[in-house]
Parts: C-alpha cells; sequence; structure tokens
C-alpha cells in the first residue's frame, strides 16, 4: 500500500508463520493405528474421544461433528426455534458462524463491538436486540480465548442462558468467572481445525448438559439416522435403522477422534506454553507504546487463542503497512476478522441496526494477529517484536505517516 516494502525485509530475514500446526507423536501413532485398523469413519474411537473430551471440559455430554461450523448449525436446528428465528451474533466473527445461522433458516442480527475485547457488551447487544424487536436465540464468540461475559450478555439480550448457544472455537480452556466454557449455556461448540488450540486438522463438539439435545445432534449428524446408525456395519451391528427428523453429514472420523485423544494429552501443556508466550509478548512490546497489547480478563482465564494487538492510530506506520513490513521480514500475521457487515453477503441476509457499527468501524483498522502456537519458541517472541520495533523506528525516524 505505502512505500514500506523495503523496511527490515532488506537486512532481516526470518520465516515465522502466523501459525503452524503441532501434531504430537502420539497423535502420528494413534492415526497409523487406526488407518491399520479396517475402521476409520465414525466409531470406538469416537465415542471415547466424546467422553474423555467431555471429562476435559467437565460437561455431561460431548458430540463429534465434522466441524465447529457444523457444530453451530446443528446446534441451532436441534433447538426447535421456529424458521427464521433471529440470532444475535457478533459482527466481528468467522463468517462460517453467520453462514451456519443461515443454513439452520434463522436470520443473523449483527451486534456491534466495543474495543479492546473486540466483542459485544451488554449495552450494544440490548441495543441489536431492540432494533430487531426481540431476539429469540444468540451466539456468543469468545474472541482469540478471551472469556465473553455470557450472563451478562444474556441478561442484555432479554434471553435464557438456555436460548444462548456459545461459538467456543478459540476457547478450548478459557474460563468465564470460574465456569469452564463449555458448561455455560445451553450448548458450546468447539473447533479442531488445524490453527485452532487443539489441532487434529478438521473436526468440531459440541458439548451440552442437555441429554435431549444431545440425541438430536448425534442423529441429525449422520442424515437424522437413528442413534447409534454408525454402527451398522460393525461386527455385531444391525442393518435397521429409521430416519425420524431431518439430518446433515457431519460427523467425525475415528481417524479425527484419534488424533484428537493423543492431542487431548498435549492439551494442559499446550495451554501454558500460549500464556507463557503471551507474557513473553506483553514484556517485550511494554516499550512500543503505538502498540498496544491485548486486553487481560479481570476474572476467568484467557485461552490465548490469538494474541490480538491493536495499532494505535498515532503509531507511525498504520495496520496495513505494519502487515506489508512484516510480511517482507517473513513474519506471518492475520487480521481477527474482517467485519461481516463490510461484505455483500451478510449486508444482504442479516438483520443490521440502523446507526451502523461504530466500534467494529473503528476497531477493524488496529486489530492485528501477532503469531502464535504451542511450538513457537520465545526466541520467535522476541524475534517478532524486534522487528516490530525496527518497522516502528525508521517510520518514526522517516517522519513517514503511513
Ligand atoms: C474457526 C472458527 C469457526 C469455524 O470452525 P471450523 O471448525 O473451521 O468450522 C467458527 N467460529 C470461529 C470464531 C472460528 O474462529
Amino acid at each position: 500500500m505505502q512505500d514500506v516494502v523495503h523496511v527490515a525485509g532488506e537486512d532481516r530475514r526470518v520465516e515465522i508463520p502466523f501459525a503452524r500446526t503441532v501434531i504430537s507423536d502420539e497423535a502420528r501413532e494413534a492415526a497409523g493405528r487406526v488407518l491399520a485398523s479396517g475402521w476409520v469413519t465414525t466409531g470406538p474411537e469416537t465415542v471415547e474421544f466424546e467422553r474423555e473430551f467431555a471429562a476435559w471440559v467437565g460437561a455431561r455430554q460431548a458430540v463429534g461433528v465434522s466441524s465447529c461450523t457444523a457444530a453451530i448449525e446443528l446446534t441451532l436446528r436441534s433447538m426447535g426455534l421456529p424458521p427464521r428465528a433471529k440470532v444475535l451474533v457478533s459482527t466481528i466473527t468467522f463468517c462460517g458462524a453467520v453462514h451456519a445461522i443461515v443454513h439452520a433458516g434463522l436470520t443473523p442480527v449483527l451486534v456491534d463491538v466495543e474495543g479492546p475485547t473486540g466483542m459485544p457488551t451488554p449495552e450494544t447487544t440490548a441495543r441489536a436486540a431492540r432494533a430487531c424487536g426481540g431476539a429469540d436465540a444468540m451466539l456468543v464468540v469468545h474472541l482469540g480465548g478471551y472469556p465473553a461475559r455470557v450472563r451478562a450478555l444474556a441478561d442484555a439480550a432479554g434471553l435464557g442462558l438456555d436460548m444462548v448457544v456459545e461459538d467456543a472455537a478459540h476457547a478450548l480452556g478459557t474460563l468465564v468467572g470460574d465456569e469452564a466454557v463449555g458448561t455455560v449455556s445451553r450448548a458450546t461448540c468447539f473447533s479442531f481445525y488445524a490453527t485452532k488450540n487443539l489441532p487434529v486438522g478438521e473436526g468440531g463438539m459440541i458439548t451440552t448438559e442437555d441429554d435431549e439435545l444431545a440425541d438430536r445432534v448425534r442423529r441429525g449428524r449422520l442424515h437424522g439416522m437413528s442413534k447409534d446408525a454408525w454402527r451398522r456395519y460393525l461386527p455385531g451391528g444391525t442393518w435397521r435403522y429409521s430416519v425420524e427428523s431431518p439430518g446433515i453429514k457431519a460427523n467425525l472420523t475415528d481417524l479425527q477422534a484419534a488424533i484428537g485423544r493423543a492431542q487431548l494429552r498435549h492439551l494442559p501443556a499446550w495451554q501454558e506454553r500460549r500464556a507463557a508466550l503471551a507474557d513473553r509478548y506483553d514484556e517485550r512490546l511494554a516499550d512500543l507504546d503505538c502498540i498496544l497489547p491485548p486486553p487481560r480478563p479481570w476474572r476467568g482465564r484467557h485461552a490465548w487463542h490469538l494474541y490480538v494487538v491493536r495499532v494505535s492510530p498515532w503509531c507511525p506506520v498504520q495496520r496495513d503497512g505494519l502487515i506489508e513490513a512484516l510480511t517482507a521480514a517473513g513474519v506471518g500475521t492475520s487480521v481477527h476478522f474482517i467485519p461481516l457487515h463490510h461484505m455483500p453477503y451478510f449486508r444482504e441476509v442479516a438483520v443490521m441496526p440502523s446507526q451502523g457499527f461504530p466500534g467494529a468501524d473503528a476497531l477493524f483498522p488496529q486489530i492485528l494477529s501477532l503469531p502464535l502456537d504451542q511450538g513457537l519458541t520465545e526466541t520467535d517472541v522476541d524475534t517478532v517484536c524486534e522487528v516490530l520495533h525496527q518497522v516502528c523506528d525508521r517510520h518514526r525516524l522517516a517522519g513517514v505517516t503511513a
């Protein structure tokens, strides 16, 4: 965009991608074992993974599915909402979450956010609920792993917790107050996408305390076929099944489940690594006053899926210029997320408040996600921060206001 590409790129070339997928040796072995077993789709490994995942989260039920997007769609489909019911959702989230609402036959209502968390507040939520004439349900995202105030948001929306679903794609390990994400609202949806905190490659999970909801999701994920239909080709399984409700194809495979089970054993240590790396970033960026560190929750626990800084308006190089300079220096970054009301399709299908999204529009040009994964080293963090310092220093000296 600006003449910044040469900055830092010439004298220093590193290779720190935004996120690497860490697959443990145990997960590789488990995958090999399943591939050799003669049974690779949904089966006993999936049942075990569900049990272990539920125990890890502290939830009563866990249902494995093909993705977090499918988890959200199946959960919403299973809640008995009337067609076109209005579902509140942040305008700063992943587009898949809103596609899931639309595919469930419901109407997304976009909610503005407030810096520095980038999430809806009780005020913006109440405003959106009023603007749409009353919401029927709400999807709450814990952005980057920062705990959203689920109960306060439900109150503000005029909804009981039974009409709230959490998008916990970033929030495996997050605590809301002293409650584990996965146990707070009607149902919680997790992702095992390649860059998420528990990487499998693809996959998702729904946790809930509601046995009936779990049953509906279990049937819905596999063509609406009666419970345990996945067993029909196992020795001793029966070919008989029934279909009494609609379904999609969104089951989790044993290959994914075996990888997930092995990865889950590493998760506590990985979460500690992420928190330590976030601390290191905070330290190394403390004297760079135009780059603001992510907020820290005053209660609960951050899962540190993302480390999102804000590039302040008085920074000598703005966010887009900084991304170019970092890319040139070999540092991968990302932006989470481009507001959904900036996208033509969502402008068409979503309900939007007439006063627009001043919070999201002010925040969006500032947010920048720095590299973070459980395999990152302290030296990598130091390098990213050095490059940031260099880029800012040079722009300050050059008097460039990019
Ligand atoms: C990744 C992500 C999803 C979708 O997860 P998939 O498993 O890829 O479907 C949903 N919401 C948010 C906030 C995400 O980051």
